[in-house]
């Protein structure tokens, strides 16, 4: 049964879709099912939008870009700091709705709040310190003058993983330089992004400024704007096999475009890492979001001399954890999203087992309803098994080892993925060495955790594209247009 808490707080979500300031069902009368990952039931249901809404959001976005990129940066922040106060405010409703759709302890989901949030503050500050320069070419004659302009209209495609964060690391910065977007989130999680739609609909946003599309017709639906000649961006954050595809499909156009892809993040624990921190770390970046993170570290690689002591303990702290539905008050481990990621983290166990690893903790689907996984600890991995080279997408924590350095490195690197590392050592010229041979687009050092909005966020090889956050963060939503200027005093 629904408690009164869960109905507020559905109830504080518009069902429709958001185009050109008007929230409106889909044009073709369909609606999508949102459901609660801890039971399998319906949460709610919503507008599903259309091939032709799609096409709607990009004219209304098209259709408020000029005047909007006009407006003073000063405004378009300030619209930001309400938006982040007011978020704040909510924070509570924002989190138990995210537990809901997603999963989530709402403890943790509280977590995502502060960061998803914190996104909205670092855009505001940044909205008035967008410059160019001018200066004087080396040979003392012509000028240089360079300046920035909004890159138009933008795409979002947002995985189900952190609803509101991987929606305000996109939302925060178009807002910022003037860009006016068309978000179309994952069809699991789209509470979310409604509310956080309608609380700066609420604040002044003007029409068109932000659109957003839920729908269950991702690639009918977005398919049509990509190719739309009004479309000037496209930032996407999910699976690196769907990334890989919007990159062919943006070819055509040369589409401006940001890809926050998948992750098979190494952990690497030295012999001479302080084991107490490698611990807390490693839980960290394991069950942060039930290791459903691009950033969850996958794959514990850890020196022969330490790896009982670290395997024992991790696995101890896991088995101790509670799993249960998110808003359970001191639940740790929620569901995962569905049935088939369930099974496809089921299956990298087995077949690891199978080819001779050794459970310490969890490994077995547990009785009852939702898509629960328990946390899990593999030793005696072999190397070629499946689990060390795909996104496991779930709480399970395989571990091998090496002996030297040179060998840890060539370990972590093993992978078509870059996005982060995480290193534990109290050497600090060992950190530094790491820090320029791992190929990742981030190191946590002596850390389980990097995200950070003040921090440019982002993978190498086939883990993304550009970078979201920091100051790097707002360079993807601007264009750099050079003036060559003749000598003024010539
Ligand atoms: P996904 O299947 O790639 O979906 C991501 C988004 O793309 C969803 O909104 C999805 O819509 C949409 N989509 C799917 N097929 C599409 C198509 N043909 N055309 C246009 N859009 C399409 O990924 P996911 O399972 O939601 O998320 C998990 C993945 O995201 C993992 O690989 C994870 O590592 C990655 N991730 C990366 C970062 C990062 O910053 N690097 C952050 C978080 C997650 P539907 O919901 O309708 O399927």
């Amino acid at each position: 049964m629904t408690s009164t808490n869960e109905q507020r707080v559905l109830d504080m979500v518009p069902k429709g879709l958001l185009i050109g300031g008007q929230w409106r069902e889909s044009s073709d009368g369909k609606s999508l099912d949102v459901i609660d990952p801890a039971t399998g039931t319906v949460l709610t249901s919503i507008a599903d939008a259309s091939e032709s809404d799609g096409l709607d959001a990009i004219a209304a976005a098209h259709e408020a870009q000029a005047e909007w990129a006009a407006t003073a940066p000063r405004y378009r922040a300030e619209l930001l700091r309400s938006a982040f106060e007011r978020v704040n405010e909510l924070a509570d409703d924002f989190a138990f709705l995210m537990s809901l759709e997603m999963g989530k302890p709402v403890a943790e989901a509280r977590g995502e709040v502060s960061y998803g949030n914190e996104f909205i503050r670092w855009f505001s500050e940044e909205a008035p310190r967008v410059t160019g320069r001018y200066g004087t070419a080396p040979d003392g004659k012509n000028r240089i003058l360079v300046l920035k302009r909004p890159v138009g209209p933008s795409l979002f495609i947002t995985p189900w993983n952190f609803p509101l964060a991987m929606a305000t690391r996109k939302i925060g910065p178009a807002i910022a330089t003037g860009c006016t977007m068309i978000l179309k989130p994952a069809a699991q999680t789209p509470l979310t992004s409604l509310l956080l739609a309608s609380v700066l609909q609420d604040l002044g946003l003007p029409p068109g400024v932000l659109n957003v599309i839920p729908t269950s017709r991702a690639g009918a639906v977005t398919g049509p704007i990509i190719k739309d000649g009004r479309l000037r961006k496209l930032s996407f954050t999910g699976s690196t096999a769907v990334g890989q595809r919007l990159i062919r499909d943006s070819a055509d156009r040369v589409l401006r475009t940001s890809m926050e892809l998948g992750g098979n993040a190494p952990l690497i624990v030295f012999d001479d890492a302080n084991i107490d921190k490698a611990v807390e770390g490693a839980l960290l970046a394991k069950l942060r979001n039930m290791g459903e993170a691009c950033t969850a570290a996958n794959r514990f690689i850890v020196h022969e001399s330490v790896a009982e002591e670290f395997s024992r303990r991790v696995a101890s702290r896991m088995s101790k954890l509670k799993m249960a539905r998110g808003t359970v008050p001191d639940a740790n481990i929620g569901p995962l999203i569905d049935e088939p990621s369930r099974q496809a983290v089921h299956r990298l166990v087995e077949d690891a087992v199978a080819e001779g690893a050794k459970i310490m903790t969890g490994g077995q689907l547990p009785e009852g309803g939702g898509y629960f996984y328990p946390p899990t600890v593999l030793t005696n991995v072999s190397p070629d098994s499946d689990i060390l080279h795909e996104e496991i997408f779930g709480p399970v924590a395989p571990v091998v080892t090496f002996t030297s350095e040179e060998e840890a490195i060539g370990l972590a690197n093993a992978t078509e993925y870059g996005l982060v590392a995480y290193a534990f050592t109290e050497d600090l010229n060992r950190g530094l060495r790491l820090a320029e041979k791992l190929e990742v687009g981030m190191l946590g050092l002596n850390t389980g955790l990097v995200s950070n909005p003040a921090a440019p966020f982002g993978g190498i090889k086939s883990s993304g594209l550009g970078r979201e956050g920091g100051f790097e963060g707002i360079d993807e939503y601007l264009e750099t247009v050079y003036v060559g200027i003749a000598d003024p005093l010539a």
